[in-house]
């Protein structure tokens, strides 16, 4: 006998509200943070958060014209790559 098992859809938690993060045109978002960033990259560690767009801007001290990154016209990943 063969048990399926749908796969569940992969929650994301926002880590300024705690709410999941529904997928929109921006979220989820990831935040990933790179310690003794002032260091050789073999003795920095990384870890990766997630958040709503508008919860990392209401919750920073950078102004929210500087997330340059919510510009419809911000190049995606793949753009940048063939650029
Ligand atoms: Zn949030």
């Amino acid at each position: 006998m063969t048990i399926s098992k749908a796969a569940s859809p992969l929650v994301y938690q926002c880590m300024f509200c705690a709410e999941s993060i529904a997928p929109t045109d921006m979220d989820p978002c990831a935040l990933n943070i790179i310690a003794r960033i002032d260091r050789p990259r073999e003795v920095q560690k990384e870890q990766m958060f997630y958040c709503h767009i508008d919860c990392l801007k209401s919750h920073s001290s950078i102004h929210p014209g500087n997330f340059y990154i919510t510009d419809p016209n911000f190049s995606t990943v793949g753009e940048f790559a063939s650029e």
